[in-house]
């Protein structure tokens, strides 16, 4: 089972994180069976649908959940697997692709700011901003500088967002080059995942190191306590389901929500 103690999958701030000291498998004690998985992230689902109502409720939050990872990784997977738990009524969920010709004579965050969530709301990042300074980079669409300016608006942007009430909490899905060879192979195999498959998620294998490295150096730069990165072990699916499950709990209840007091004297409603 995940553990409740996040800490040693959380990147520190400005340390100099290396994918390689994070395991892509559960860890020991993370070896249960499918079963007690499935029912730890049915334990999870309704106190994480409690938790949504009352941020629903309340309107004094919000709660941004970022998912970023190789091809494969499992972003779409994860976001159906944790959120069916909740209800669609207060919880958003945004892709970001290949920015179109509007969006690129913005600034990189414009399209990203118009999609945050507001108090009371929970949105879900399936990639993001990150993908200005990752794949940007890795292809060499920016230079350094650029992406040593971009890391530093992150932090400003994230830090807007904490001081209007918004938490941001980010996922790196970790799985190792072996498993996205299955899960590759697996899409090959199956006519009605062939729609998935984009050319650059095989050219992106000759090019892991430099993803490797981008990703490395972007966490670094940005995980920070209130708007941090974690490295999720995202080999297992459902271990990697029921961690996100167990992450967003724990961020949630963290925040102490409380639901808001009725605003008229409910002693004195007579029913007719
Ligand atoms: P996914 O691969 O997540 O299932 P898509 O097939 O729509 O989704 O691919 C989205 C593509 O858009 C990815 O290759 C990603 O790297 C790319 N992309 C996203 N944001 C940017 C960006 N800001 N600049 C360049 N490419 C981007």
């Amino acid at each position: 089972m995940p553990k409740t103690d996040y800490t040693p999958w959380y990147v520190l701030p400005q340390g100099k994180c290396q994918l390689s000291d994070f395991d892509t498998k559960p860890p020991a004690e993370g070896q249960a069976s499918a079963k007690e998985f499935e029912e730890h992230l049915a334990d999870m689902g309704e106190k994480l649908d409690k938790l949504q109502s009352t941020l629903h409720a309340a309107k004094t939050r919000g709660l941004l959940v970022v998912f970023q990872g190789m091809d494969t990784a499992g972003k779409d997977g994860v976001i159906r697997s944790v959120f069916t738990h909740v209800s669609p009524l207060g919880v958003r969920a945004e892709a970001f692709g290949v920015p179109t010709d509007l969006e690129s004579r913005h600034d990189f965050l414009w399209r990203i700011h118009a999609k945050a969530p507001a108090r009371g709301e929970m949105v879900i990042f399936n990639r993001s901003h990150y993908e200005d300074v990752l794949v940007t980079r890795v292809r060499g669409l920016i230079d350094e500088e650029t992406c040593q300016q971009r890391y530093n608006h992150i932090l400003h942007f994230e830090s807007l967002l904490q001081d209007a009430g918004i938490t941001v909490l980010k996922c790196y899905l970790h799985i190792s080059k072996s498993e996205q060879k299955k899960r590759l192979q697996a899409r090959l195999d199956d006519p009605r995942k062939h729609w998935k498959l984009q050319p650059s998620d095989f050219d992106d294998r000759d090019v892991w190191p430099e993803f490797t490295r981008a990703y490395e150096e972007a966490l670094s730069a940005t995980s920070t306590p209130e708007s941090p990165w974690y490295v999720v072990p995202a080999d297992s699916k459902p271990y990697r389901d029921s961690f996100v499950a167990g992450l967003i709990v724990q961020t949630l209840e963290n925040m102490k929500l409380k639901t808001p007091k009725p605003t008229f004297d409910l002693s004195k409603v007579k029913l007719s």
